[in-house]
């Protein structure tokens, strides 16, 4: 018998280093106005870490969920401007996006912290957003799969089925973040596909029939309709296009229909 996932989709906007805690208060403040208990899509905002106090209370009492962009692995300790994730939790914050390109590009994340940092936010109540993806010159090469296999199984490594019931995972393209060049439906449903075969293999079918992968990359209001209709596609993380309250709530609510 057919199994029928159910993914409730998840549109999540990506500030990177983008708004003050003013900004993010009067950003909340409207869209809360737009999304209601009917959304029939989560919601999540990933505000800087200044600006997090601001988004938890602002967000509070509507469905907006508050994600961080980054989380170090330690508790507490002589580790200047790094945030831990009880911190974190501390805070209301219930998401943390972990392995973004850009970190993986100008901060040296590799794998092995994407792994550390996975451990740290599940043991200390908040919920991966694992981001992967391949650049330009790696999909040429044709290593989209091995590079994603790895990204993979070294990221998630020793994640127990309990830690990965809390997970959810962004495929980016890196060629497609902030360049305006989407991926098309087919290549972002055939990664997504991979994407979900591999968690089969490290978790079971039925766990990762139920993990949401979000495709991010360019993403705006014209292009959601297709992408999220593909199958393997539950939701997108959304980096410039949720800078304006009115533009990501039209992702919104496009991913709710
Ligand atoms: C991102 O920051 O995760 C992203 C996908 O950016 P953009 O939507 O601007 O390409």
């Amino acid at each position: 018998m057919m199994e029928t996932p159910m993914r409730r989709p998840l549109i999540a906007g990506n500030w990177k280093m983008y708004k003050t805690a003013a900004q993010t208060k009067e950003y909340i403040n409207q869209l809360k106005t737009m999304v209601s208990s009917s959304t029939k899509v989560d919601v999540a905002l990933a505000p800087p870490f200044p600006a997090l106090e601001a988004a938890v209370r602002a967000a509070a009492d509507s469905p907006i969920v508050i994600a961080a962009q980054n989380v170090f692995w330690e508790k507490e300790g002589a580790y200047t401007g790094e945030v831990s994730a009880p911190m974190l939790h501390d805070l209301g914050v219930e998401l943390v996006i972990i392995g973004h390109s850009e970190r993986r590009q100008y901060f040296g994340e590799t794998d092995e912290t994407v792994n550390r940092r996975v451990k740290a936010a599940v043991s200390n109540g908040l919920r991966p957003l694992v981001c992967i993806g391949e650049t330009l010159d790696q999909r040429e090469a044709g290593l989209t799969f091995s590079v994603l296999e790895t990204q993979l199984k070294d990221g998630l490594a020793g994640v127990d089925q309990g830690a990965a019931e809390k997970l959810i995972l962004a495929y980016e393209p890196i060629w497609a973040i902030g360049t305006g060049r989407t991926a098309t439906t087919e290549i972002a449903q055939e990664a997504h596909q991979f994407i979900r075969n591999q968690l089969t293999g490290l978790f079971d079918k039925k766990l990762a029939n139920t993990i949401r992968i979000l495709y991010g990359g360019s993403v705006k209001p014209e292009n959601t309709a297709d992408l999220l209709a593909q199958t393997d596609v539950d939701g997108a993380l959304v980096g410039g296009a949720s800078l304006k309250v009115d533009v990501f709530y039209k992702i919104v609510d496009i991913g709710g229909r």
